[in-house]
């Protein structure tokens, strides 16, 4: 790990670390996670209206007044300004979490995905190469970049064949893998890609299920299950993903190279038990219409973790019924549902 000075058993380094896309779900428990640990925090985001940004707002306000936090409103996109920003501040660690997330609105909207997926992912990577002693980008891809594929086996590996995405999304995700590929062998810039299969927990996304799914329960109105309910998904809890990433960023892949690493809970759910699990911890029953598969849905996930198990130690440890639990106590007290 990269580094000086011992706090506790950890250790510090002397640079701060830029978090991007801080002021979404993933890139704001990280951070919080880096500042509890003593870590100087660089955040950066455009807080785009994708979904409510009064949200991404209440989660910047978490960590705002923190003494070692900083955050730049800031288009990802916009190379040239990166490129200051992190040359300015000292950065030589990035989380690059910005993007335009999510499968069905890349159906509607592709050139939002070009912009901050495409060439969001190359202006970081420019940024890297700007700097002197760049130490570690860690960079977020998907378990879409999977493609559709049958449950089956010990799950997906990092190792398969990837050449399938059917979503837009997927295609830009892949891409980014790709683009960091060539940026590790021209430039020896050390880089770790994380393919994230679907995250939930506090503070999570509105345009996700189980967030969506607990807005219409509790209004009392109809939720509507894609693919009759015969998806699975590796539903992984935020905090086993957030010490999943700062395990990471503490392994540098030595010689400059791109290591890919799967995160996810190793435990794919079918959609019926995630909903009838989500009932329990909100105490109200759905009222449940039935939908077909969306264009751009995968039928399941899951992930082979063994990779990141080995170099990191990683070992998620919440059950869905845990983390649906610590999701519904959030959600109710976040709307004043109590
Ligand atoms: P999120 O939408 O909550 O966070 C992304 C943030 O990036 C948002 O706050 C948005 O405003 C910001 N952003 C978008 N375009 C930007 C730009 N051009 N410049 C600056 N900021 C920009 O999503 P998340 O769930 O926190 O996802 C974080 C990362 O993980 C993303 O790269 C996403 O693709 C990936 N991922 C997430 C999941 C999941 O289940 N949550 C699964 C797979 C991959």
């Amino acid at each position: 790990a990269a580094g000086t000075g011992e706090k506790g058993s950890v250790t510090l380094a002397k640079t701060a670390i830029l978090v991007t896309g801080v002021a979404g779900f993933i890139g704001f428990h990280v951070a919080s996670a880096l500042l509890a640990r003593g870590e100087t925090v660089v955040g950066i985001d455009i807080v785009n209206d994708y979904y409510d940004p009064e949200l991404k707002h209440a989660r910047l306000n978490q960590i705002n007044d923190h003494p070692a936090f900083r955050f730049v409103k800031m288009d990802v996109a916009e190379a040239e300004a990166v490129k200051d920003l992190v040359l300015e501040a000292g950065i030589t660690r990035i989380i690059h979490l910005a993007a335009q997330a999510g499968v069905r609105y890349s159906i509607e909207n592709p050139f939002a995905y070009q912009r901050s997926n495409l060439q969001g992912h190359l202006s970081i990577l420019e940024a890297c190469r700007a700097v002197e002693g760049f130490e570690h980008l860690v960079y977020a891809s998907s378990s879409s970049v999977y493609g559709d594929r049958p449950l089956a086996g010990d799950g997906f590996s990092e190792d398969d064949r990837v050449n399938e995405p059917v979503s837009l999304y997927a295609a830009t995700k892949r891409s980014g893998e790709l683009m960091s590929t060539t940026y590790s062998h021209l430039y020896g810039i050390p880089q770790s890609g994380l393919r994230f299969f679907t995250v939930y927990g506090p503070w999570g996304r509105p345009d996700m299920a189980y967030f969506s799914f607990s807005e219409k329960i509790m209004k009392g109105e109809a939720i509507e299950v894609y693919g009759e309910g015969h998806m699975h998904r590796d539903f992984t809890y935020i905090d086993d993903i957030v010490e999943g990433i700062i395990g990471v960023l503490d392994h540098p892949p030595a010689g400059g190279k791109n290591e890919i690493y799967n995160i996810g809970a190793h435990q794919p759910v079918g959609l019926m038990e995630m909903i009838s699990t989500l009932e329990t911890a909100l105490g109200r029953e759905a009222n449940k219409i039935m939908r077909p598969m969306q264009p751009g849905d995968v039928t399941t996930t899951y992930a082979d973790v063994s990779k990141l198990k080995a170099v990191t130690g990683y070992a998620p440890s919440t059950p869905l019924k845990d983390g649906l639990e610590r999701f519904a106590t959030w959600f109710k007290g976040y709307k004043g549902l109590n």
